[in-house]
């Protein structure tokens, strides 16, 4: 067992599969390694499993929902157990972020907050379980109209590796609270905070079956999970390429899916902005993570009259930037894999517009790890390819504009629409452009909103369609049923 596996005392046998409550091994008998991003060693193995291993996880997953203690467990009793749950996490946040950032290279202030956020999903959507329901209808006399709401049944989870943690709270929590059980497919980059805080959930009292992870390749265990006939509902998070593939079968076996794909999302910051507020937040919104954030602000659309003050503090704010420094002080690590490297690394040598600036990579970085220093591009042509296509890495395009008309021209103008936000002062500006702009969450004078469990999170077109976060994410995971019952005039 490594150095890391102790220190967190991450306890799960591996490379094993959860599923219907117990610890098993993939009927392959393979494993794929796992590779720390930020020295680039395997350190631990995960199961390399098939269909036969997530054909059981359905079939156990099945039973617990509609036979096993779960089917009974009233919506107070599933809230109760997520708390705990919840509670476990934040008890185990430190373990869970040292393995997080082992396992994702994420910089470990950040992994910390992920751990808490994952809780906080759990709280929040534990705390719903027994307050989001159905409705009476009023109509014709002698009639009387329920609308139940009813969990889907078992629920397909597909995820990424950029916010492992986070994400299995995302999607799991409401699925969870709803009554539906789940069968987790994490990614094969980073998946063993998962393994863990489904590690949890058995301790403390999820029956067997309620949620089952099985590990393994996205084109063999991911496909087999969005084909298999007995997966009623899929929440997808990744790639809008594979997010095609997954909502082509999803429409095969006539279930519904939410797609959280990705994006390409502008910042726009016109010429009453606060730019000593902007400044950092703009350059924030993209080196989190790398760059490796769906909603990552890619892009800085910046008016003509203040571009060349914005862009020179944008340049001293990218060449401050160290990458890789290890511990507390970290503010950006490697990208997940020397695959990502090189796709990130050929963006950057390929492209055709001016470079402005570049960060450095740290001389105490560990040799082998998968570091890519933050580069700003510009003034872009918005058409350009790195102003158009979802990047994943710390890479930054800034576009001039003259006006409101040509900035939100130029913020839709792509094939994403995620999230966007809007630094001005004039209030009915706000108003006109957040209006106007094509995405699911608009920000003002602020990004993000520290993840904003609370807040309807998702996409159009190439981002994808459904919401999760918010109360709005429980209409994704459950279904109506309306009920008239006639009892005479
Ligand atoms: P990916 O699409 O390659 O993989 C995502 C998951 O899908 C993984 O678990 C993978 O194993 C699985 N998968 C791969 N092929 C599959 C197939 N044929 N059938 C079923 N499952 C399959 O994405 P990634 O590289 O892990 O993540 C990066 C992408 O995810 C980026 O485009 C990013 O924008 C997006 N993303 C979006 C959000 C969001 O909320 N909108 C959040 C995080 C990441």
């Amino acid at each position: 067992m490594s150095e890391i596996m102790m220190q967190s005392t991450f306890a799960v046998p591996k490379p094993l599969n959860l599923i219907n409550g117990k610890w098993v091994p993939s009927h392959t008998g393979r494993v794929l390694p796992v590779i720390s991003p930020i020295d680039g060693i395997p350190f631990s193995d995960i199961a390399d499993s098939d269909e036969r291993d997530l054909d059981e996880a359905v079939i156990a997953a099945r039973k617990a929902f509609e036979s096993g203690p779960w089917a009974i467990f009233t919506a107070t009793e599933r809230g109760r157990l997520m708390a705990k749950l919840a509670a476990r996490i934040l008890e185990e946040v430190e373990p869970l972020a040292q393995l997080e950032t082992k396992d994702n290279g994420k910089p470990i202030k950040q992994a910390r907050t992920d751990m808490i956020m994952a809780a906080r999903y759990f709280e929040f959507y534990g705390g719903a379980a027994d307050k989001f329901h159905g409705e009476v209808i009023p109509f014709l006399q002698g009639y009387d109209v329920g609308m139940h709401r009813e969990p889907h049944g078992v629920v397909g989870v597909i995820l990424p590796w950029n916010y492992p943690a986070q994400q299995i709270g995302r999607s799991i929590a409401p699925a969870l609270a709803m009554g539906n059980t789940v069968v987790l497919k994490p990614s094969e980059d980073a998946c063993l905070s998962g393994l863990r805080i489904a590690q949890l959930a058995l301790e403390v009292g999820f029956p067997a079956g309620v949620f089952n992870v099985v590990t393994g390749r996205g084109d063999v265990v991911g496909k087999a999970l969005t084909e298999h006939r007995g997966v009623d509902f899929i929440s997808f998070t990744g790639s809008p390429e594979v997010g095609t593939m997954i909502q082509i079968a999803a429409a095969k076996n006539y279930v519904g899916c939410t797609l959280e794909l990705g994006g390409k999302s502008p910042q726009l910051v016109f010429e009453d902005a606060d730019l000593d507020a902007a400044l950092p937040v703009l350059v924030n919104a993209l080196i989190q993570n790398a760059g490796q954030t769906c909603s990552a602000g890619s892009r800085v659309l910046i008016q003509r009259s203040i571009y060349d003050q914005v862009v020179e503090k944008l340049k001293a704010r990218f060449e401050a930037v160290d990458v890789g420094t290890p511990g507390d002080d970290a503010i950006m690590g490697p990208v997940i894999s020397a695959k990502q490297k090189q796709r990130v690394e050929s963006y950057i040598s390929e492209a055709d517009q001016p470079l402005i600036a570049s960060g450095c990579i740290s001389e105490c970085a560990p040799a082998g790890g998968f570091y890519v220093a933050p580069v700003l591009f510009g003034p872009c042509d918005p058409n350009s390819k790195i102003a158009q296509e979802e990047i994943f890495g710390p890479v930054l395009c800034v576009i001039p504009f003259e006006n409101e008309a040509e900035a939100i021209a130029i913020a839709n103008g792509t094939d994403y629409g995620l999230v966007a936000s809007v630094w001005t002062r004039d209030g009915a500006r706000q108003k006109r452009v957040a209006k106007a702009l094509h995405c699911g969450q608009v920000f003002i004078n602020n990004y993000g909103a520290a993840g904003g469990v609370e807040l309807p999170f998702g996409g159009v077109r190439k981002s994808g369609h459904g919401r999760e976060k918010g109360i709005i994410a429980l209409h994704e995971f459950s279904r109506i049923k309306t009920v008239v019952n006639y009892f005479g005039d």
